[in-house]
Order: C-alpha cells, then structure tokens, then sequence
C-alpha cells in the first residue's frame, strides 16, 4: 500500500502567502510557532491554483487576534477513563486512534501545538475502548475520527476487525480528509479492504453491517481529477460517502459555491451530509461568519432539489444543534463576544450519566432538564 508523503509549508514558496508587509511575516512567524503548519504535495498543488484552498491551509496574520476558544471538546477527551474512547450520546461512541493529519486545516478545533502533539491510542488502549463498546449494549454506532484514521491503516484494519466482531456494532463511520489532501493512497487494494466492512446479511438483515466515510470538502476547487477518481474507487466498491462542508468566510460563505459544490458532489456520488458553522476555535475567528449567515444561505438551498440539501448545524460543547429554515436564535453579548444561547434537546441528566462528566463550562440544566448553554458566535464584518 502506498504510504503518505507530507512535508512541511517551510519547504516551499506559499509559506508566506498571506504576508504583504514585513509586519505581516513577523506575524506569520509567530502564528506558525504557535499553529503548526503542514501541506501534502496535492495541497501545494491546489494551492497554487485556488484561493479558497489556501485559505483553508496557509497561515493567516489574522490567527494571531483570537476571541475563540483554545480546545472546545477537550474536556470530553479528558474526563473519559479510556484513552480515546469517549461516549456523549446514548447509541454511539466516538474513538480517535490517531490525533495527526497528512495536512493542517486553519480553522480545525484541534489546531493548538498541545492538541497536535497528542500521542496515539496504543493497540492496549484499542483493546479496552473495544471491551467497553460490547458492554454499552444501546450503542450501535462507532464514529472512527482523529486527527485521521487513515494515517495508521494497520491499527485502523485493528480497530475495524475488532469493532465488525460486536454484534451490537451495525453502523461505523470513518471520519477522513485523506480523499483530499491524499488521494494516491486510494489503491485498489485499499479500497477492497475498507469495503470488506461492509457485511450485509441477507436473512437476518438487522444484523447487517456497514462501513461509510465521512469526508470533507468545503470548496468545488478541492475536486479534483485525483479526488474524484479516488472517491469513484470507494462508492463503486458499495461505501457510502457523506460529506460534512464546513462554513468558512471568503471561501464558501455564498449560495453560489455551496449550491454548486453540493451539486457537484451528488453529481460524484457523494452525499451532501452536514453544513457546520465553523467552530469558536483560538485563531479560526477570521474564517468564521455569524450562524445567522449559514442560515441565509442554508433557507436559498432549501429552494432546490431536497437531495442537495444538507443539515445545517452549529455545535456549543454540549451537542449539536440542527438549525432550520425558521430558526431564531437569542442574542447576548458579553465581554465583547457575541453569544447565542441555546436549548439542546439532549437531557442534562443522561448526558452526565452517559458522558460521565458535568455539563460544559458556559452550560446548565434547564428548568425542563435540558441542556442549555452558550455558543460563541461569529462576525461577517
Ligand atoms: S482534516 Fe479534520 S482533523 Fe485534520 S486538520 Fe483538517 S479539520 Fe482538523
């Protein structure tokens, strides 16, 4: 199987891209001790040619001023007793066996030097989360996320023979940006391995299997002859691929790029999944637009054929929040923070009984039970 092949920004020419006063190097300097940079050789080469995908990768002098936060979810990681196993919701799990990625994405939550340098889940701590996945009988679904699962094919394979060994296990899901930022790994031989995880069983079919890939793309620059060959090879095999866009300001913050990428990725057999608000991370402010934004575009998809529309969502640290074409949201502003507050419809009570961890910081109990809390908004100015 063909391995990665990435290297670091520094090597190249773009590194200082988004520098246009010597002020601004210093700056970018700086923002790189802090934000580690990394390209692969694919990215470079889309990079040269799109705006919109060096934006998603090259340094900013705008990480520098922050109102985010520095780890969002890193509490839940924390509080869990096993190495990378963590469980917010009663019938799935997540599992991170590999926190690196073959490239830095600017406004991804786990962009600090700390969240980066996070040491891997080990085969030991593979063994436990799966020992304690066959025991939470509701759970049905494990989501496979990182960093990028597919750095580390060999204890992915681990983890996914494991995990297809439990019969209350019907539903994985493999969280990547490889199909992206590497589409040579794409091999045959590692497409028939991935699809081999999928295990229909024709009589009994409530104990089918399946294995689907979240993917991720955000601009229609990032489809690409390579990408688009890559994904063929998975969807041809049977494997479902959802794609999760993220909302970034000057990249795809129009109804034009996201009706056309969504049209184009249904056109390559790929499901426009989740439309998400960019997250309130330290130093992703400047791609961030206010969730009110999202949903002026996301109303204008509403308008076309259903099968592009994806959810659109906003996630405070306790559990998503799925916005309609009527939402209304409340306003606070504090500290000089835009905060929208905002009532879950997961129960306050279940979630620290499952999670086994108290609410989030800036959330509480509502009178009815639910959780309920702040989620930092973004600017369009
Ligand atoms: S691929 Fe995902 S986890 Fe990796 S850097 Fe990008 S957003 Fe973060």
């Amino acid at each position: 199987m063909k391995s990665f092949d990435t290297h670091t920004v520094n090597k190249t020419d773009l590194k200082n891209y988004f520098a246009k006063t010597h002020e601004d190097l210093e700056i970018i300097h700086q923002v790189k001790d802090k934000y580690p940079v990394k390209l692969t050789p694919h990215i470079e080469k889309l990079a040269r040619e799109s705006e919109a995908i060096r934006l998603q990768y090259l340094p900013h002098p705008k990480e520098i001023i922050s109102y985010g936060t520095a780890t969002p979810f890193e509490e839940g990681k924390k509080a869990s007793k096993i190495y990378g196993l963590e469980r917010l919701y009663r019938d799935r799990v997540l599992i991170t066996p590999h926190f690196d990625c073959p490239a830095y994405c600017r406004f991804c939550y786990k962009k600090s030097r700390v969240m980066r340098n996070k040491p891997n889940m080990t085969i030991e701590d593979i063994n436990k989360a799966v020992f304690e996945i066959g025991n939470m009988q509701e759970v049905r679904g494990a989501l496979i996320t990182g960093g990028d699962p597919l750095m580390d094919k060999e204890k992915l394979f681990y983890l996914l023979d494991k995990l297809t060994a439990l019969s209350n296990i019907t539903e994985i899901r493999v969280g990547s940006r490889t199909l992206l930022t590497t589409p040579h790994i794409f091999t045959d031989e590692l497409c028939d391995k991935l699809a081999s995880y999928t295990i229909p069983n024709f009589q009994e079919p409530e104990k089918s299997q399946y294995l689907a890939i979240n993917v991720h793309f955000n601009h229609y620059d990032e489809l690409s002859p390579e990408v688009i060959e890559a994904c063929y090879k998975l969807t041809s095999r049977g494997i479902t691929l959802r794609n999760q866009t993220v909302l970034l300001k000057g990249i795809n913050d129009s109804v034009e790029t996201m009706s056309h990428l969504f049209q184009q990725l249904l056109r390559n057999n790929i499901i426009p999944y989740y439309m998400n608000h960019c997250m309130p991370v330290e130093g992703s402010d400047y791609l961030r637009t206010s969730v009110q934004k999202g949903l002026d575009i996301y109303k204008h998809l509403c308008t076309e054929s259903s099968t592009s529309i994806p959810h659109y969502v906003y996630a405070p640290s306790g559990g998503k929040v799925h916005v309609g074409p009527d939402s209304k949201f409340i306003y606070e502003k504090r500290d000089n923070l835009n905060l929208i507050k905002v009532k879950m419809l997961y129960d306050a009570k279940e979630f620290k009984n499952i999670a086994k961890k108290e609410l989030p910081p800036m959330h509480w109990e509502s009178e009815d039970g639910k959780i309920e809390g702040y989620y930092i908004d973004g600017r369009d100015d």
